[in-house]
């Protein structure tokens, strides 16, 4: 086994971390933090530190660390047959299994699924396939996309522009133009503290009204929006907010694309955030927990409606020119088969409703009171504690004092994964959906102890 100082020095010389502060990396100026185990919801690094990983990742290990059923799916497949593609008609039994067992659990318009490695790749995917829709019907100018401030839906070219946080656009030259930003479903940072959530629904829809006004119906083709907002600050839409949205997008024949790939297979407390919710989507992006991460596979569920134009397009045209050499990849098929079935075997989508609605209340019990938490808000086992410098007032504090950062810093320290989200103090809470009650508790203890020694 390497030496940890010799593993620190080459990952300085040689590794190029996504999300990083790329020059303090090569700078040694933090530790690398290397993983060597993981167990249930825990994870151990090098160093021996043991830690509960409360945000499963990057909210994709649903099912915890270490499934032995999943890790023998994977030898098996990969001893039989590791790999063959999926172009003009081929498959496997996994990857054609694994197609029916997610459509026998998505909503029932949804009509086939078309598999790619993680989610940025399905939602350049959708995107694709939105405008192929457009321009088989004849609608060639029907082709921008409307996303929400603070959505995340990748970082690829179309994607990183899609997602409306200033960091994965600032020096890429994104967004791209064909892409608009309407209010992010976000009540608890609503442009005026004097209005209700029926107020601020009504607001978010009088914004998208007139953005589609101003740029005209039959230049917009699709709407992309996650059910519950993930990256952009963990928040659940306001009451009623989908309920409105939609009749809008319909209004306009305006395509809606329910990005899943964090809500998808539980992690609310329903199998997807579009049953949750109420939300009849035309395309779905899955990926985390399709897999828990154990191989890398995603996926774009495509509705009768759309599936029926795409029909109509290869008759005109021929196949479609669009394929990933990994799609539908035997190993990332075989992972999957056995991670949906363990979600099944475990109850972990009544789980997360369960676990989650306890410890966002625990939550609550212990810090709901404290003056510089302006609020705690969940859905399932996706929770948030965002701080603020005056609760009366709700202003937030000065970026530069990296509260959100400090606060994951000292829970660290307590033995506890959270995530200090990228836009403003907020911690975010994702573990695995197996969490228990008891080791809900155990975050909620470590958070009380990281707070109060930092605030
Ligand atoms: N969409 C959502 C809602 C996400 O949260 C993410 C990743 O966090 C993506 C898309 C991109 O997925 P990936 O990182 O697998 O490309």
């Amino acid at each position: 086994m390497l030496r940890n100082d010799q593993l620190d020095q080459w990952d300085r010389e040689n590794f190029f971390h996504p999300s990083t502060h790329l020059a303090q990396h090569a700078r040694g100026e933090a530790h690398s933090r290397i993983i060597e185990t993981g167990s249930g919801v825990h994870i151990e690094d090098r160093d021996g530190n043991r830690l509960l990983d409360a945000f499963a990742g990057l909210y994709c290990v649903n099912v915890g660390y270490g499934r032995q059923e999943i890790a023998e799916a994977i030898a098996e497949q990969a001893r039989k047959l590791a790999y063959y593609h999926a172009y003009v008609g081929h498959g496997t039994e996994a990857s054609i299994t694994l197609s029916k067992m997610i459509l026998d659990r998505a909503p029932d318009n949804m009509s086939k699924v078309y598999f790619g490695l993680g989610g940025s790749d399905a939602n350049e995917t959708n995107i694709k396939l939105v405008w192929y829709y457009n321009n088989i019907l004849g609608r060639p100018e029907k082709k921008k996309i409307i996303s929400r401030w603070r959505g995340y839906h990748g970082s690829g070219l179309m994607t990183g522009s899609l997602t409306g946080l200033e960091l994965f656009h600032k020096k890429f030259d994104l967004p791209f133009d064909n892409v608009l930003h309407t209010e992010a479903p976000y009540y608890f940072r609503r442009p005026d503290l004097a209005m209700s959530e029926a107020d601020f629904v009504s607001h978010c829809v009088a914004e998208l009204e007139a953005m589609i006004e101003r740029e005209g119906a039959d230049t917009i083709a699709a709407f992309i929006g996650e059910p519950a907002m993930g990256t952009g600050g963990l928040v659940p839409p306001p009451k009623g907010y989908w309920q409105a949205i939609q009749p809008v997008l319909k209004k306009h024949d305006i395509l809606l694309i329910a990005d899943e790939v964090v809500t998808g297979f539980g992690r609310l407390g329903s199998m997807f955030g579009s049953e949750h919710y109420g939300i009849e989507a035309d395309i779905i992006t899955i990926a985390k927990g399709l897999t828990s991460a154990y191989a890398p596979l995603s996926g774009s569920i495509v509705s009768n409606k759309v599936w029926d134009v795409l029909m109509k397009g290869t008759d005109e045209t021929g196949p479609i020119g669009h394929g990933w050499t990994y799609s539908a990849h035997p190993i990332g098929a075989a992972a999957a088969i056995a991670n949906l079935k363990l979600v099944d075997e475990l109850n972990l989508v009544e789980n997360a409703g369960v676990v989650g609605s306890h410890f966002t209340s625990a939550m609550r019990d212990a810090l709901g009171d404290h003056p510089n938490v302006g609020e705690i808000r969940g859905e399932g086992l996706l929770m948030a504690v965002e701080f603020v410098e005056d609760r009366e007032t709700r202003r937030f504090f000065d970026p530069s004092k990296k509260i959100g950062p400090t606060i994951a810093g000292e829970l660290l320290k307590n033995g506890v994964i959270a995530r200090a989200m990228p836009q403003g103090d907020i911690i975010g809470f994702a573990p695995p959906l197996c969490l228990t009650g008891d080791e809900a508790q155990q975050i909620v203890d470590a958070m009380t102890k990281s707070v109060e020694s930092v605030l």
